[in-house]
């Protein structure tokens, strides 16, 4: 995000980012060297089989929301990931989706695009664990990253809080897995979070999969609401949390036994 930040600057703005250790274990799991490969084989091997656009999702490194530029690609966030994937079909028979694999297949099921018709492409092996066949018959490639953060969301979590919970609305974040999205009641950005919980009616009851610090920001703000992690041993996420003061303690505060 800092990288962003830098990018979108104006001559007169600085951008400091308080720990350079700082980033996302997502981004990470896409090195731009890694990526180029596999764009390249992808090339090669779609040739003359209809074109391929680049997608990244905004968590990604800087390098590669280059590549998506150069190759008529386009950078989304999950607010605007479904608008972005129905533009790029405009002009393509295919999306490469980085470096997120669920972001991108839960946008694309929403889309009406089958699990049939999409591939993972795993990056440790040759053309992405693919069959030539595969790849062209596919209309989205969705590069194998994950958040560790999202994707510790299970539909079981889910039963635990409607157990407990006879009236809560489970809302996820669509960077969780196709079968914790499934299970939920709603899923969306986390301005789709953010907006549903503050507008949601006094004693409304919230069980939420996404990252902790948002969690407990949505509880903090919404007291005449119950709100809290759909993950009672959730950790925060530790490459984000890098700028962040050690204050666990209060920090747990909102969710910790009491409400879960
Ligand atoms: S929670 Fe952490 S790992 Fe997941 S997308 Fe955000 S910064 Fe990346």
């Amino acid at each position: 995000m800092a990288e962003t930040a830098c990018i979108l600057a104006g001559e007169h703005q600085q951008v400091i980012l308080p720990n350079i250790t700082a980033g996302c274990s997502m981004a990470d799991m896409a090195p731009i060297q890694d990526v180029e490969d596999g764009w390249e084989d992808l090339q090669n091997v779609l040739g003359d089989h209809g074109g391929i656009v680049p997608v990244t999702y905004m968590n990604s490194v800087a390098a590669i929301k280059a590549l998506c530029g150069r190759n008529g690609g386009a950078v989304c966030t999950s607010s605007n990931a479904a608008a972005v994937l129905k533009w790029a079909f405009q002009d393509a028979d295919r999306v490469l989706f980085l470096p997120d694999q669920h972001l991108g297949r839960n946008t694309a099921l929403k889309l009406g695009i089958g699990l049939d018709e999409m591939v993972v492409w795993n990056p440790f092996k040759a053309m992405g664990g693919n069959t030539p066949e595969q790849l062209r018959a596919a209309k989205m490639v969705l590069w194998q990253g994950h958040c560790s953060v999202h994707t510790r969301f299970t539909p079981k979590q889910i039963d635990s809080a409607r157990e407990r919970y006879p009236d809560v609305t489970v809302l996820v974040h669509p960077e969780c897995t196709r079968e914790t999205v499934e299970a939920a009641d709603m899923d969306g950005s986390t301005e789709f979070i953010r907006k549903a919980i503050n507008e949601a009616p006094a004693g409304s009851v919230w069980a939420v999969g996404t990252e902790i610090s948002l969690v407990n920001r949505l509880a903090k703000n919404n007291p005449d609401k119950t709100v809290f992690c759909l993950d009672p041993v959730s950790c925060p996420c530790s490459t984000m949390y890098r700028i962040t003061r050690p204050t666990c303690c209060g920090r747990w505060k909102a969710w910790s036994p009491e409400r879960w």
